[in-house]
């Protein structure tokens, strides 16, 4: 799902994943590698036109991680900018500025729960992933001016009717 015409989906809330079983292992692990096909660090369940509350994470160093109906429970005072992209918005990169420091309470693919603080580009992905399940895209955080000039390229660049 890309930011466009088809794009109501990426807009949506998502919804309390009810039960952690074998076909959400599967599609957590699916999401992975779609994640790691479309050399990412993030993806989130509506981006692939799921719209549960669940998202991958990637970032190197570390192992993938599954956030399944996460909450972020705590986020420092520190903020600090940062260059994000968006495999929903291709070919858009702009400075968010967010918390440096979070904690975060999720289930894991195997359904176990964990709470986890995390910091760095880890923190940033996974703040970034959280606002998908929102409806919230990256450059909602922008001003009015900037948003509308990025989208100005991308429509110009990706959306050529
Ligand atoms: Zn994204």
């Amino acid at each position: 799902m890309t930011l466009g015409k088809d794009d109501r989906i990426l807009r949506a809330q998502c919804s309390v994943v009810p039960d952690i079983d074998g076909s959400i292992k599967d599609f957590s692990l699916a999401m992975i590698e779609t994640m790691h096909a479309g050399n990412g660090i993030g993806l989130a369940a509506p981006q692939v036109g799921d719209l549960s509350r669940l998202f991958v994470v990637h970032v190197q160093g570390d192992t993938p991680r599954v956030f399944i109906n996460p909450e972020i429970i705590g986020t420092s005072m520190e903020t600090v900018p940062y260059e994000e992209g968006c495999l929903s918005i291709p070919g858009l990169y702009y400075d968010v500025t967010r918390p440096a420091e979070i904690t975060i309470q999720a289930w894991d693919e195997n359904g176990r729960p964990f709470t986890l603080d995390a910091d760095g580009i880890l923190a940033r992905v996974i703040q970034h992933e959280y606002d998908h399940l929102k409806g919230t895209l990256f450059i909602d955080h922008l001003s009015e001016k900037q948003r509308s000039r990025l989208l100005t390229v991308y429509n110009r660049k990706f959306q050529k009717a």
